[in-house]
């Protein structure tokens, strides 16, 4: 796949910042781009979303895998969540 230059999430317009998943996750090392805006409705929605349908408090971030384009949600219990795994930004070479 062709390498994106600066992804943006569908649901709210941000630049999606790039996000190494932690070795449990099933991504492996690829990194991901993800939407860390709190205010993406995307996000905003899924808080109502798995309290309906689960019954829990979470609620998940836009991904998109940068390597095959997939995308899909990454699942965060709080707004601090998964935020210490972004990768510093403009490191690329
Ligand atoms: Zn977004």
């Amino acid at each position: 796949m062709k390498k994106q230059e600066k992804p943006t999430c569908p649901h709210c317009q941000a630049r999606l910042l790039k996000w190494l998943p932690p070795p449990e996750a099933s991504w492996g090392t690829t990194i991901q781009y993800v939407c860390f805006n709190d205010e993406c409705s995307y996000y905003k929605n899924g808080w109502d979303h798995m309290m309906n349908k689960f019954q829990v408090k979470a609620s998940y971030r836009y991904r998109l895998d940068s390597e095959t384009g997939a995308h899909g949600p990454l699942p965060v219990w709080s707004d601090n969540a998964v935020r210490n795994l972004i990768v510093e930004e403009g490191g690329e070479s």
